[in-house]
This record gives C-alpha cells, sequence and structure tokens, in this order.
C-alpha cells in the first residue's frame, strides 16, 4: 500500500472497537501499511474511505486475469523496474498464434503442439500459455468454429482476434465461460468491445498508433466502466516495440501514471518471418516487459528456452532456485538400483538428475533440503553434513526402496563419509565423482 499507516488511520472510524482482531485502529492502520491485514476486516469502514484506501492500495500495474481454473493466467501486478530491487510478480504469457485461414489439418496440428510441448523441470511443468485466434477469413462462423475447436482441444487460455465487434461476439459466445482476452479495442471499435468485454466480464485488449494515443483510449474506457485491460501500443519494430515496453513500464511505476498501468502485449510473430529472430525477439520481452507474448508458431528447440528463461527471470532473486527435498526416480528403479544424493539447488539437480538420466542406468536420487545451496557451499554451512543428512536417510523411507543399502554421496562431500557410516549403521558410504559429468561412468560400473 502507498499510503504511511498514519494516513490510513486518519481514514479509519478511530473507534478500537477491536472488531478488526487488532487492539486499536492504528494497531490496524500499521498492519494494512505493511500489507499484513485486508481492508475488508473492518466492518466500519466508510464507503468513502474504502475507495480511497482501494484506489491507494491498487498495485501501479493492474493485474489481469485471463481463463479459468487452474490455467487462468495472470499477467501485470508488478511493482519494480528491475528484478534486484524486489522481484518480478507474473511471468509473461506465451501464446501461440491461429488463424482462422488457416487448413483444418493445419489447425489440429498447432493444437497437438500447443498440448504435446512441456516440460517437467525441479518439480514444475513449464508449458505456454494461451492459443491467440485470429480472425483472417473475415467470416464470423468459421471464426467461431475454429475457436470452438480449440476451447474443446485445450484448457488453456484464449485470446481472441478481430477487429469486427460482429465476429468477436461469435466467438466470445463460443467461449465466454473461459474468460478470454479480446483483442483488441481501437478507436473505431472501442465503444462496442467495451460493451462486449463488461458484458462477459472479460479482460480486453487495447490497441492504438503511439503510447499517448493508447493513454487516451485507456483513460476513455476506464471511465466506460472497463477494468481489465491488456495494452498494445501498435509498434511492430523491435526498437520501438522494446522502447515502448520501457516507457510504458516507467510511466505506470516511476510516475504512477494510470491509463499506462496494465500489462502489455507484444508480436514477435508480426515483427520477422524468421522464426530463430522471432525467438530471440521474444526472449527480448520475456526480459523487458512483455506481459503476453505471440509467437508465430512454437519448435522446441526455440520455446524450451523462452520457457526456461522466464522461469529464471521470474524467481526471486534472494531467494535460490530449490528443488522440493524427497526421493526422485530418475528411469524405473528397483531394489537393486543405485541410491545418490545430492543438495537441494536446482542447478545441482538438473546436472545431477540430467547426468543419471544420460548414463541409462534407473536410479534414486535422493534430494536433501540444503535451502537451495550447492553441495559445497551447503557443506561449508554445515547444512550437508553427516547429522543434516542421516536422520533425512532414515525418514524419507529409501531404505524400504532397497535391498543394498549404499549410498553414494558427492566427491565434495567425501569428508562426511565416515561420519556418515556412524550415523547410517547398516548403510556403506560409497563417494562418487566429484564434476557431474563423471557420474554416467561411475554408474554403468556400479554394482549393487
Ligand atoms: Fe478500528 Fe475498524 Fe478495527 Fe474497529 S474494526 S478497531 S473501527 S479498524
Amino acid at each position: 500500500m502507498a499510503l504511511t499507516g498514519i494516513e490510513i488511520f486518519k481514514l479509519l472510524p478511530k473507534t478500537n472497537c477491536k472488531e478488526c482482531g487488532e487492539p486499536t485502529c492504528l494497531a490496524f492502520a500499521m498492519k494494512l501499511a505493511a500489507s499484513k491485514a485486508e481492508l475488508s476486516a473492518c466492518p466500519h469502514v466508510s464507503e468513502e474511505a474504502k475507495a480511497k484506501l482501494t484506489e491507494a492500495a491498487a498495485p501501479p500495474i493492474i493485474p489481469v486475469t485471463i481463463g479459468v481454473g487452474g490455467r487462468a493466467l495472470k499477467v501485470g501486478g508488478e511493482t519494480v523496474m528491475f528484478r534486484h530491487e524486489k522481484r518480478f510478480e507474473n511471468p509473461p504469457g506465451l501464446a501461440l498464434l491461429i488463424s482462422d485461414g488457416m487448413a483444418d489439418a493445419e489447425i489440429e496440428s498447432r493444437l497437438k503442439k500447443f498440448n504435446d510441448l512441456q516440460y517437467e523441470r525441479i518439480g514444475l511443468i513449464l508449458r505456454p500459455d494461451l492459443i491467440a485466434v485470429r480472425d483472417d477469413s473475415g467470416d464470423a462462423t468459421r471464426f467461431a468454429a475454429v475457436v470452438s475447436k480449440v476451447k474443446q482441444s485445450t484448457d488453456g487460455g484464449i485470446i481472441l482476434m478481430s477487429s469486427n465487434p460482429d465476429t468477436m461476439a461469435a466467438g466470445l459466445k463460443v467461449c465466454a465461460d473461459r474468460k478470454p482476452l479480446l483483442y483488441a479495442a481501437s478507436e473505431e471499435n472501442s465503444d462496442r468491445m467495451a460493451d462486449l468485454a463488461k458484458g462477459s466480464s472479460c479482460p480486453l485488449a487495447v490497441k492504438a498508433s503511439s503510447v499517448e494515443k493508447l493513454a487516451e483510449l485507456t483513460t476513455k474506457l476506464t471511465s466506460a466502466g472497463v477494468k481489465e485491460m491488456v495494452i498494445d501500443s501498435g509498434s511492430r519494430s523491435l526498437r520501438q516495440a522494446f522502447e515502448d515496453q520501457v516507457i510504458i513500464r516507467g510511466a505506470a511505476l516511476t510516475k504512477k501514471f494510470r491509463p499506462l498501468g496494465f500489462p502489455t502485449i507484444v508480436f514477435p510473430a508480426e515483427m520477422t518471418n524468421d522464426p530463430m529472430k522471432e525467438a530471440v525477439i521474444a526472449s527480448i520481452f520475456v526480459a523487458k516487459y512483455g506481459g503476453i507474448i505471440v509467437l508465430s508458431d512454437f519448435q522446441g528447440e526455440s520455446l524450451f528456452p523462452l520457457l526456461v528463461e522466464r522461469l529464471n527471470i521470474y524467481t526471486d532473486p534472494q531467494r535460490p532456485l530449490a528443488t522440493k527435498e524427497g526421493i526422485y526416480e530418475i528411469g524405473k528403479p528397483d531394489e537393486n538400483s543405485p541410491v545418490l544424493i545430492t543438495s537441494n539447488f536446482s542447478l545441482t539437480y538438473f546436472i545431477v538428475s540430467g547426468e543419471i538420466e544420460t548414463s541409462r542406468v534407473p536410479s534414486y536420487l535422493l534430494v536433501k533440503d540444503t535451502e537451495g545451496l550447492s553441495v559445497v557451499t551447503a557443506w561449508a554451512a554445515g547444512k550437508f553434513v553427516a547429522d543434516a543428512i542421516a536422520p533425512f536417510v532414515k525418514k524419507c523411507g529409501i531404505g524400504d526402496k532397497v535391498k543394498h543399502h549404499k549410498l553414494v554421496i558427492p566427491g565434495y562431500a567425501a569428508a562426511e563419509s565416515g561420519g556418515l557410516e556412524e550415523e547410517l549403521p547398516g548403510w556403506e558410504i560409497q563417494v562418487g565423482p566429484r564434476d557431474g559429468s563423471n557420474i554416467p561412468a561411475y554408474l554403468k560400473t556400479w554394482k549393487p
């Protein structure tokens, strides 16, 4: 909340009735200022004060949700220009373009790609988020039929792209329950597009030919009662589009300029015909400051790096990326498979699990919670030592899964082997390679 505790206190009833759970209104105001309480906890706050406090509490870039259920995508809600200041909040949505002018077979193939291209990393599923259906046929019936096909084939979010309000209405009729993004309101059609967005409670994309005109249009639409908007400055050259992203983010955050306080949508799909260049352009907008990034097609070799980049940029820089503690099965291990242990620094996990996969020796990988520290750092900090590892090995249940009771520890933690044999009676501690790249050769000669 942008207001101080004292400023908030001035807007509260000052009766100290305690119904909010706090002993005084001042105590409640301080908690509100620190975002540790919700305004709704006070039943006596006036409507006028509520409006002022809600306005002050709104993030400078409003969050917008597209879609419903588990695949709903939230974009916007950002509060900083640079990731090191705090963290970026909501990763940009990656969208695949489908034209209603495409042949049905091509549409089917794109839908299959959208559903198939997903990757599991550190317990997370990395996948694209949205399908943008573009009206190129000029035929509302065809547009609605393609939207219907998309809706039936995937639970991903949907962007309806048409400048014709009648065609938009036809597409919306088919998928309003999926809360699609309506792209786009412009100077020519904004009144009717606003009615469609308000009538269906769907977010509305707004497109103009410059940042200035965009601000005029969002101001008009806000007055008309449209709340959830996504903005497109209309630029289709990398240089101008990138500049617009920086201007929009800066105006919203540092100038508190509400007409530009919305997530953006960008179209690498319309900036080049070269697929590799398109992926590079998309990667620039992942870093700064695309809210939704629309691609002309998906290929594994370009989508995967974008998903990983997005994951990395949108993690909290103040907290190391960590993998969940537990037993990870790689391949289909059985009671005679090797058991290795490592720390829960994600990069370590990626490397070790990748090398085990490369070896093609089904194995159990125990991941010990070291608060996201690598093996050497965790060992030096006393978090990957015999006293910490042994209770985890006993508790995790790996002893019931294998007959041999041999535990392979990282070469860098070799000093812990004696301590572990004392702490884990019945277990043989084996010192594995220091370097992950030596794991495949090591596992190929390992015997239970
Ligand atoms: Fe004050 Fe409202 Fe809390 Fe009562 S419920 S103490 S009026 S803030």
